[in-house]
């Protein structure tokens, strides 16, 4: 059932053409798309009778975010660890309305055609926003790749350390190359686990001559110092320079590192890009927002791979993001059952490594970033048009202009909320922000046009979950359908945008 109204959402506070305005917003009843966007405010009746109009000054009308990387593990055994329902319902609560689901942890993994189809199968009808999926490259799965791309994988990822999971094991060098081979020539994205295990002499550097063992842990395992050295800042270089080194392969084919944490992979990062690689990485609210000096002993809700940092190295990052090293920032939503988590108290080697995030993820970046003058225009590039464009949505979503579709979220960064368990809508209520107090909360989500989560009411259950599974090819923007308009815009403009010449809306048509 379609609705018939038109539907107008304004607010003195939007994001729209990377700039924080007022803004009017037109959504079409029956693509859920916008129709106009006008920057300024235009009062109700301006609009024909019936049509739905919504006001949210002061508050901030942002595109809802694309949470490039999350792993919702289903179908399989490890949907104990979360499914599409439990993450997209988490998403929905915190204004990301577009999530691009990892190619592992769900069983079988996304490494051929008819896996492919299993997982899309599995998500029908139970996704409450838009879903995306990467394919993954393993060992010997280089001739399923290009049928992939056409299947609508919006990239593909591949490790090049353990995976942490058996049925997606680590490529190597050779590997590498065959995916560039067979990935060259299309519109995709390659993307890399990039934490890789350098050569025994330049691991342990003089270590070896006394015997120890390369990466043998050396303290207490319950101890996040210990498990902070077992994966140190050269795993991620090492990885770095063996992409970079492969890249020649298939020059025209976007690289991407995925949960880039370590500093020191930024220089080497730029000397890339400047030298012409198409390579681009992002980073994760976690290593933004936590630190290793203020993890607890035991605290193993906080252990992801590569691990969370020092202080000084989240400064690192984000300058990286300011100055657009970086340009992408996401969950790694990656959860797990309470038991191998080793809640309450464990070992950081035993624990099962991947931090719950997904849906917190805005306010935990308004928390910190604004401490860093940070405003919520850099955060929306960061979260919702760049990851759009690393997925190959842009275009489509990721920003409040004409012809995307009306994904909207509706935030107040005036108001704090402590984080329980009736924040998380994941499936396993565990995270490291439990208790913390962050700034900045979600009041509603609008999906295609249609608002399917609000802060007073909750989400839509009547409608159920109206995510849409997105299989089409990639695109880029298109520069023409991203304009907006103003009243005083010429008379061209005034024609396209049904205004007559006392500035009045006529009729806003559905397209
Ligand atoms: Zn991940």
């Amino acid at each position: 059932m379609e609705s018939s109204q038109t539907t107008v959402l304004a607010s003195s506070n939007a994001i729209v053409n990377g700039k924080l305005t007022p803004a009017t917003i037109i959504i079409s009843p029956s693509t859920g798309k916008i129709i106009n966007v006008y920057t300024e405010l235009l009062p109700e009746n301006s609009f024909p009778a019936g049509t739905v109009c919504k006001d949210y000054s002061p508050k901030v009308l942002m595109p809802g975010l694309v949470d490039a990387h999350v792993h919702l593990n289903e179908p399989g055994w490890r949907t104990e660890w979360e499914g599409f329902e439990t993450g997209t319902r988490a998403a929905a609560f915190g204004g990301v309305t577009t999530v691009v689901d990892m190619p592992l942890n769900a069983i079988p993994p996304t490494t051929t055609v008819e896996n492919l189809n299993l997982k899309v199968n599995a998500a029908r009808g139970q996704c409450w926003v838009d879903v995306g999926f990467y394919g993954g490259v393993i060992p010997g799965n280089d001739g399923d790749l290009k049928d992939l791309v056409r299947e609508g994988v919006r990239g593909f990822k591949c490790f090049l350390i353990d995976s942490g999971v058996e049925e997606f094991p680590a490529v190597s060098t050779e590997d590498i190359a065959k995916a560039m081979t067979a990935l060259k020539d299309e519109d995709t994205l390659l993307m890399f686990h990039a934490e890789k295990l350098p050569p025994i002499s330049l691991s342990v550097g003089d270590a070896v001559l006394h015997g120890d063992a390369p990466l043998a842990p050396a303290g207490p395992l319950e101890s996040y110092s210990t498990f902070l050295a077992s994966r140190p800042p050269a795993f991620e270089t090492y990885a770095l320079a063996e992409i970079v080194n492969s890249a020649p392969v298939a020059p025209n084919l976007p690289l991407h590192i995925v949960h880039l944490s370590a500093v020191q992979c930024l220089p080497m990062l730029k000397e890339a890009q400047e030298k012409g690689v198409k390579i681009t990485a992002e980073t994760c609210f976690h290593y933004l927002a936590l630190a290793a000096e203020d993890i607890k002993d035991g605290d193993t809700r906080h252990k992801c791979c590569p691990p969370i940092r020092e202080k000084a190295n989240s400064d690192g990052l984000w300058d990286a993001l300011k100055d657009g090293l970086i340009t992408t920032v996401v969950s790694d939503h990656s959860p797990c059952t309470p038991n191998l988590k080793l809640v309450g108290g464990g070992d950081f080697f035993q624990a099962w490594g991947g931090i719950s995030t997904v849906g917190l993820g805005l306010s935990v970046l308004w928390t910190e970033g604004k401490k860093r003058g940070v405003d919520l225009v850099q955060i929306s590039k960061w979260t919702s048009e760049e990851t759009a464009r690393q997925v190959g949505l842009l275009g489509r979503k990721g920003k409040i202009a004409v012809g995307y579709d009306a994904d909207i979220c509706i935030f107040d960064p005036e108001t704090s909320f402590k984080v329980t368990t009736s924040e998380m809508h994941f499936k396993n209520k565990i995270t490291p922000y439990e208790d913390k107090v962050l700034d900045g909360i979600v009041c509603e989500t609008w999906l295609r046009g249609k608002q399917i989560y609000s802060k007073d009411v909750g989400f839509d259950e009547a409608a159920g979950p109206l995510g849409a599974l997105l299989l089409e090819k990639r695109q880029q923007e298109n520069e023409t359908v991203a304009i907006t308009t103003t009243l005083s815009d010429s008379s061209e403009d005034l024609k396209t945008s049904s205004l007559n010449a006392a500035g009045t809306v006529l009729e806003v048509l559905p397209n």
